[in-house]
């Protein structure tokens, strides 16, 4: 664990596949050219579960998110989410998906041992949720509401739905978005949009500051502060009276590198420091494939952590001339 000038960085995101059944408009749209890991690159379960057991839960990490790619479609997950929750230094796991594959799964995953999950949710319009996720048979919000449901059954809690704002698209829902939360114990978090993945989309849509987004709720419910699980970055609000909690994700409008508590590693073993800048980040898969020591990968481990403070996404490592991110999310694990 590293107790910087800053904050403890002790969350890791893990992602499971780069792969994703999905092709959002604003992290992969179809035709995106995109170098996927190749088979013989993905950390095997049984290298992620040594790195985790043998490195980062020896250094302190104890929380830990799945995601992607779309995570529930790494073969036997429930291996994975079961190790995690098992081990004793373990306090939170949690999972990001797109929640297409959940229906079917969220029982077995819950049994494994996940309690908290997060589904991606953009619009409650079949046809602008279809288009927003190149969904040509119009059927994939039903499935993806169905998953929603499923894992609210099955007791997840707390149960949240991400929502990317994007102007012009699904702007016109914030309210009824927000308004899920009243009668339901959900907590829906508004991201704000950014220009990784897709900047032409960025550049031709623009984002829409958090704080907009509130005054809209406001105006219209009255909204209080709350607080609600989480390990992230997201300020929480409430409509008076509501059961579950309103988050806003403002990594655009409000920098807060400062206070950021975690690193990701790639489902190929690449861990990274910041999910927009590569600077320190190291190939822990080679190291492991090289026969090195633990006490080593520890080492490296320690060393990304202690130049974490230094790197922030605001000095970030621009990756393509237009002012995006030449990686998307799904390849660095969102
Ligand atoms: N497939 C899963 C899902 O969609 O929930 C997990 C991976 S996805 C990359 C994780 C999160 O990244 C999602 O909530 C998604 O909305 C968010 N994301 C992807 N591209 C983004 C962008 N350009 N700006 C902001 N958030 C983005
Ligand atoms: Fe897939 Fe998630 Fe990216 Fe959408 S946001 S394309 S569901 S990885």
């Amino acid at each position: 664990m590293t107790n910087s000038p800053y904050h403890t960085v002790d969350y890791l995101r893990v992602s499971l596949i780069d792969r994703c059944n999905f092709q959002c408009q604003y992290c992969m749209p179809e035709g995106s050219e995109i170098d996927y890991i190749q088979s013989q690159n993905f950390l095997s379960n049984e290298e992620l579960l040594y790195l985790l057991r043998e490195v980062f839960l020896p250094l302190g990490f104890n929380k830990f998110r799945l995601t992607g790619g779309e995570p529930l479609l790494r073969p036997q997950i429930d291996e994975i989410v079961a190790a995690i929750a098992s081990a004793e230094q373990t306090q939170d796991l949690a999972m990001t998906t797109n929640g297409f594959l959940l229906a079917d799964t969220a029982q077995d995953l819950y049994d494994a041992g996940l309690r908290r999950i997060n589904i991606s949710l953009d619009s409650l319009d079949p046809d602008t949720f279809a288009a927003l996720v190149g969904d040509r048979t119009g059927k994939r919000w039903e499935q993806v509401w169905a998953g929603i449901q499923a894992a609210y059954r099955v007791g997840f809690d707390p149960l949240k739905l991400n929502v990317i704002v994007i102007p012009g698209i699904n702007d016109g829902e914030v309210l009824d978005l927000a308004a899920l939360t009243i009668k339901r114990a959900w907590h829906v978090r508004f991201i704000e949009f950014m220009p990784i993945g897709n900047s032409m989309l960025f550049h031709e849509k623009q984002w829409i500051p958090s704080e907009q987004l509130r005054q809209q709720i406001r105006d219209r419910w009255g909204l209080t502060t709350a607080q609600v699980a989480g390990n992230g970055p997201a300020d929480i609000f409430q409509i008076p009276g509501a059961q579950g909690t309103l988050g806003f994700i403002s990594q655009m409008s409000e920098c807060f590198c400062d206070r950021c508590n975690r690193m990701r590693l790639s489902a190929d073993g690449w861990l990274r420091p910041c999910l927009l800048n590569e600077q320190g980040s190291v190939n822990l898969r080679a190291s492991l494939r090289r026969g090195e020591s633990v006490e080593s990968i520890r080492t490296q481990v320690r060393e990304v952590l202690a130049i974490k403070p230094e790197i922030n996404f605001k000095e970030r490592d621009m990756g393509t001339t237009d002012g995006g991110y030449a990686r998307t999310m799904s390849q660095i694990g969102g």
